[in-house]
């Protein structure tokens, strides 16, 4: 076994967090719908979101019968609502192209609209059980310090899934667990900012730890602020449109007293743009 792998494994079982998709028998859609809103959302704020939403649309055909306009309203301020549009989306390709049923394969997940590299293989692995890496921000910094002797990880690569790979075991269910613990690993010891090494299953192998934690640079892209951004802007649009009680509004009066017209033109042309916003006859609305 890949000499990570083991320790992993071993702090995983005794570490891990009792999470809803980590449940027997959560199922493919449901791992999928995690997956979409755990994109960019922390697990707190996405729980409840993702029970309230397994509730109302309990399998992809159920989703795909409803509006694009309910799922983003469903989609409430979970922010990057272009997630609910994309996974409405999916659910409709599942229901037309797989019989209903979240597909097992690589390459047919990743043709579905709104899944990339990370999002496929959480499925097959987390779901069907398979063998393959599973790659997101956690599991990358924790990569490039213990294997690379990094501070950070560089931009996301394709080489990722291969160092992934690298450490994952030949078995199966124990290469989902180590997809599962180094991701793990990554959001509680191996934290961005301070890593408690003291606690690390991997602190005697870890070639950052090894080299002294030299500074090797920060090539993340900072997260661009919230206030003021056009961002902020879009999701005040959204919730306007969401909260209207007859479901569309004059555009004259979305954000009427924003206190940058243009910001808010700019938001609504590109929201119009993602499919998010429809216009008609001078009216704002979700998308029908
Ligand atoms: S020893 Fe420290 S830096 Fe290395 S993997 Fe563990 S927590 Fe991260």
């Amino acid at each position: 076994m890949p000499a990570l792998a083991e320790p992993l494994i071993a702090w995983y079982r005794g570490n891990a967090r009792d999470l809803p998709w980590r449940r027997p028998g959560f199922g493919a859609w449901g791992t999928l719908v995690s997956e979409f809103m755990l994109q960019q959302t922390p697990v707190t704020r996405v729980i409840p979101h993702l029970e309230a939403w397994l509730e109302r649309w309990h399998t992809p055909a159920a989703l795909a019968a409803a509006a694009p306009a309910d799922a983003v309203r469903q989609w409430a301020n979970l922010g990057y609502p272009r997630r609910a549009l994309w996974l409405h989306r999916a659910a409709v390709e599942i229901r037309d192209r797989h019989d209903g049923a979240v597909p097992r394969d690589v390459d047919a997940l990743l043709a579905l609209t709104g899944i990339g590299d990370y999002t496929a293989r959480a499925v097959a692995v987390f779901a069907y059980g398979d063998r393959h890496p599973v790659v997101d921000t956690n599991t990358r910094r924790v990569l490039a310090r213990a294997v690379d002797g990094r501070a950070q990880p560089g931009p996301p690569a394709k080489g990722d899934l291969a160092a992934m790979s690298a450490i994952l075991p030949a078995d199966d269910a124990e290469a989902a667990v180590v997809n599962a613990a180094a991701m793990e690993l990554g959001a509680l010891v191996c934290t961005a900012r301070a890593p408690r090494c003291a606690q690390c299953p991997l602190s005697d192998r870890c070639a950052w730890r090894a080299a002294g934690y030299p500074d090797t640079g920060d090539e993340r892209r900072k997260q661009a602020r919230y206030e003021g951004s056009d961002r902020q802007a879009r999701g005040a649009v959204l919730k306007v449109l969401r909260d209207a009680a007859h479901h569309e509004v004059p555009q004259d009066d979305v954000l009427a007293d924003w206190p940058d017209a243009r910001q808010r033109d700019r938001a609504i042309d590109s929201l119009i743009a993602d499919g998010l916003v429809e216009a008609v006859g001078g009216m704002l609305r979700l998308p029908r």
